[in-house]
């Protein structure tokens, strides 16, 4: 699969359901990281070697790589889409993960190795005790960087589109909508004249400054817009 970082696949578990996934690793290894949260994650982790899946993609568009140093903020699975970037980006890396107990941190050896690695949880099980985005903003006050890239809950990432637009700092964050075909056809993924399935799932914070849904609103499975 030629993919780019960033890039998603739906994921058919027959017999459930289809559900977008992002690809957390590309290269020889091509490797999806999910989160049980429903019926169709709970199946994937019920699986074993061998059982069969259907994919289609790669779809979207991908992170644009940006400057020299880069600083990398997510929250929970967030972190799998951000994982081939990392690996990619030659310049610079600050990486920021934050989850909601220590033992749901993951990616965290290999970021230790290739970022200069900063980690929060909610209950301070690990590192320091808050938000990604209280770590983020210390590091704002001490350290220069040419971009930040995030994925995570869409609040989070509202808070770190606001810190860059008040720092004059470039961005780009991955969103998560619901979606049926991931094609742009079902409009299921629509927020302000944009389809997320299509037109994203990267945006930059030039477009995210003028979406007035980002973090404030999404569509459920029946297309109700309801709050975030
Ligand atoms: C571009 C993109 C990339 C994603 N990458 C990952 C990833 O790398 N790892 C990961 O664990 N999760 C990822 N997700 C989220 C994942 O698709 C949902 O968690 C999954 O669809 C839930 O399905 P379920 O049947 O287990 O849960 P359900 O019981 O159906 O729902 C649980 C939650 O997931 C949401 N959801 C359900 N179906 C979809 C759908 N088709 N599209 C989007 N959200 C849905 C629901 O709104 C609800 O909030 C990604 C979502 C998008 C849009």
């Amino acid at each position: 699969m030629d993919a780019e970082p960033g890039q998603f696949i739906m994921v058919w578990i027959p017999g459930i359901d289809e559900v977008p996934m992002s690809l957390s690793y590309i290269g020889e290894k091509i490797a999806i990281t999910v989160e049980k949260v429903g019926e169709a994650t709970e199946a994937m982790h019920d699986m074993i070697e061998g059982d069969r899946i259907g994919v289609r993609g790669p779809y979207g568009n991908g992170f644009k790589i940006f400057g020299e140093k880069a600083l990398f903020v997510a929250g929970g699975t967030g972190i799998a889409p951000l994982m081939p970037l990392i690996r990619k980006y030659e310049g610079e890396k600050l990486a920021v993960i934050g989850a909601r107990t220590k033992d749901l941190l993951i990616f965290k050896d290999e970021l230790e190795k290739i970022t200069k690695l900063y980690i929060s949880t909610d209950d301070g099980s690990h590192g320091y005790k808050g938000f990604a985005t209280d770590l983020a903003e210390k590091i704002f006050e001490k350290e220069e960087f040419d971009i930040v890239y995030t994925c995570g809950p869409e609040i989070m990432m509202k808070k770190v589109l606001d810190l860059c637009l008040e720092n004059g700092i470039k961005m780009q964050a991955s969103l998560e909508r619901y979606m049926k075909c991931g094609v742009g056809i079902c409009d299921s993924c629509a927020i302000n004249g944009y389809h997320v399935c299509k037109d994203g799932p990267v945006f930059d914070d030039s477009i995210l400054a003028k979406i007035d849904d980002f973090g404030k609103w999404k569509r459920n499975e029946a297309g109700k817009k309801v709050r975030i």
